[in-house]
């Protein structure tokens, strides 16, 4: 099942930044040694398959340039209901590591069964979830599956932390050579996102209001974590439209709690947002799930969740 790819660093960054497709093995400068192997011979370079943007970025902040990355949603793509190409299922199946999230896009839940069983890893199964009980309550939408939990996992920076500890073991033991550069990358990303989260803590302690208005349910992590409870036009996935009756139901909640501000994303037309801003005199500004990347988008996930913060603090009225 290993791979072997006799890399160099700066190529496969270069590629990693692209993160769309196969990484194959780059061609550099001849005549030097491959990185990380001083008497020249082939390394063995894992091959990690991200699912979705947040968990290539947490790749990346723990594997460094020891690995090689294959993000499976390409920036701009809506990762909860992508499709596999037959290149990808393969890729799944040679990946030395695949990483995903239980739960999230059933096309990559089956292909994981099917073709890697013995190496992935579910970055959730460490974490505590919450229910996905919001998906069951709106009329026209089916009812969330039973003990069905929500994935949106990533939105609150101390599951980034989580999920970068588990990659970290997880890659420790199918590369004990990394191990130590691993565990010193870990050390840092959980840093950053302890910072994060007291950058969160401290700027959302005091606000006008705790209701989040947000087009698609993504932010019960972030919710928890910090004091809001989400609204959601639409329930869990993106695409499930509201019915008039939820709209309507919305709408009235706007009014009679005073929310001023109506939260979009980037990757969903926003169409509903503003529709129900309009209709209610709020405003309508973007909240970012992070669910992927904008195509082109230099932006990554801290820097995302700067912007949330910043846009959070504007649209509850904090002070
Ligand atoms: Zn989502």
């Amino acid at each position: 099942m290993t791979r072997l790819l006799i890399g160099l660093a700066s190529a496969s960054l270069l590629l990693a930044a692209c993160a769309t497709s196969t990484v194959s093995p780059a061609s550099g400068p001849s005549g030097s040694a491959p990185a990380g192997a001083p008497d020249g011979s082939a390394v063995a370079r894992p091959t990690i398959v991200a699912a979705f943007y947040p968990l290539e970025y947490a790749a990346r902040a723990i594997g460094g340039d020891a690995v090689d990355i294959v993000g499976l949603t390409p920036p701009g793509g809506e990762p909860h209901d992508l499709e596999l190409s037959a290149a990808q299922v393969a890729e799944i199946a040679s990946a030395d590591l695949v990483l995903y999230v239980k739960g999230y896009q059933p096309a990559v839940d089956e292909a994981v069964a099917q073709q890697a069983a013995d190496h992935s890893l579910d970055v959730s199964a460490g974490l505590t979830l919450l229910p996905a009980e919001h998906a069951a309550g709106h009329e026209g939408e089916p009812a969330g599956e039973e003990g069905a939990t929500d994935p949106h996992v990533w939105l609150n920076p101390l599951n980034m932390a989580g999920i970068g500890t588990a990659i970290t073991e997880r890659l420790s033991a199918s590369a004990p050579d990394g191990s130590a550069a691993f565990a010193a990358n870990n050390e840092r990303l959980g840093s950053e996102m302890a910072t994060l989260n007291e950058q969160f803590t401290a700027g959302l302690a005091s606000c006008r209001s705790r209701i989040m208005v947000v087009s698609h349910e993504a932010f019960a992590y972030l919710g928890s974590a910090y004091g809001f409870t989400q609204v959601g036009i639409s329930g869990l996935s993106p695409d499930a439209e509201p019915s008039p009756a939820r709209m309507r139901d919305v709408a009235d909640l706007v009014t009679r709690e005073g929310v001023t501000t109506i939260y979009y994303e980037t990757l969903v037309d926003p169409k509903v947002a503003k529709t129900l801003a309009d209709e209610t005199g709020a405003t309508s500004a973007v909240l970012d799930p992070i669910e992927g990347l904008v195509a082109g988008s230099a932006e990554s996930y801290p820097t995302i969740m700067a912007s949330n913060l910043a846009t959070l603090r504007t649209g509850q009225g904090c002070t």
